[in-house]
């Protein structure tokens, strides 16, 4: 089961996010067929997304966050809301590249540095939020730790982890994310940052250990914490994919229908295929 252990810490200075996402990556890998590689920087976003998602205000207000820096994987986009229902896509599931040379994916050349992060929260009737950030190095936890410095002058730690195993399914993916509220003290931040450089592996210590004794060995015993269930969850419909299509108009359909027999259009999270003949376009338009 997905986890989302959210506490404060240190005379309540910090806040405390630990994440154990396995099975939405897992339910990733299945519905794209993600390489080992493909599948850490898809998980990596999509962890620490859930982890943005549970700062939203509401359950229904929605999140979208996109990766985009020129590497082999191509574009990489995440979506969630407030319920923690989660869904993303990246531009090229099957790319794999070498090993790097310490033996680990090479999550960096997959996403690529030469891009930006982008995110938008939307809630409710007002504006979206929007707000981006250069990327660092492509590695996911680094580009959002600059995002949120200097897109949210908000100080932030990120450690996000994805492990596959032998069989190519995920055996622990999660991350560990540390905000310092304002007036935490520098030794309160000292403390945190030394806990952090520590904490490396964060993939191995879900798979072994489970995000709760996470928590117990790294921040004590006795820290209370608050239990959420995140979800690889896509929202979409027939009724959503019809609204789509209305905006494009019926001659385009018509057009598609007289070339290829149908319309056919899949969701970019799910892969969901949503077929409409003739007869159904017609109907869209009555
Ligand atoms: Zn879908």
């Amino acid at each position: 089961m997905n986890k989302l252990l959210k506490a404060l810490i240190f005379d309540n200075q910090l806040t405390l996010s630990v994440l154990d996402t396995t099975d939405m990556v897992n339910d990733a890998i299945k519905i794209h067929g993600l390489t080992p590689l493909t599948a850490a920087a898809l998980g990596r976003t999509l962890t620490v997304s859930t982890f943005m998602s549970s700062n939203l205000k509401n359950k229904s207000d929605k999140l979208s966050v996109t990766v985009a820096g020129g590497g082999v994987g191509g574009k990489i986009t995440v979506c969630g809301n407030g319920d923690l229902q989660m869904r993303g896509s990246i531009d090229n599931p099957t790319v794999t590249l070498p090993l790097r040379a310490d033996g680990k994916l090479d999550v960096g050349g997959c996403v690529g540095k030469n891009g930006r992060l982008t995110v938008t929260r939307s809630m409710g009737l007002k504006e979206p939020y929007s707000g981006s950030a250069k990327l660092v190095s492509g590695e996911i936890a680094e580009d959002f730790t600059s995002y949120y410095a200097l897109s949210e002058q908000q100080p932030t730690a990120i450690a996000l982890g994805v492990k596959i195993g032998k069989d190519l399914t995920c055996v622990g993916a999660g991350g560990v994310i540390i905000q310092a509220l304002p007036f935490a003290t520098e030794e309160t931040l000292k403390k945190a940052e030394d806990i952090m450089a520590n904490l490396k592996n964060v993939s191995t210590l879900i798979e072994e250990m489970g995000a709760e004794k996470v928590i117990e060995k790294y921040f004590g015993s006795g820290v209370k914490y608050e239990e959420y269930h995140p979800e690889y969850k896509c929202l979409c419909s027939k009724e959503y994919i019809e609204k789509l299509l209305i905006s494009l108009g019926k001659p385009e359909l018509d057009d598609i229908i007289k070339c290829e027999g149908e319309v056919k259009v899949k969701c970019q999270f799910c892969q969901t295929e949503y077929k409409f003949g003739q007869k159904e376009v017609d109907e869209l338009f009555k």
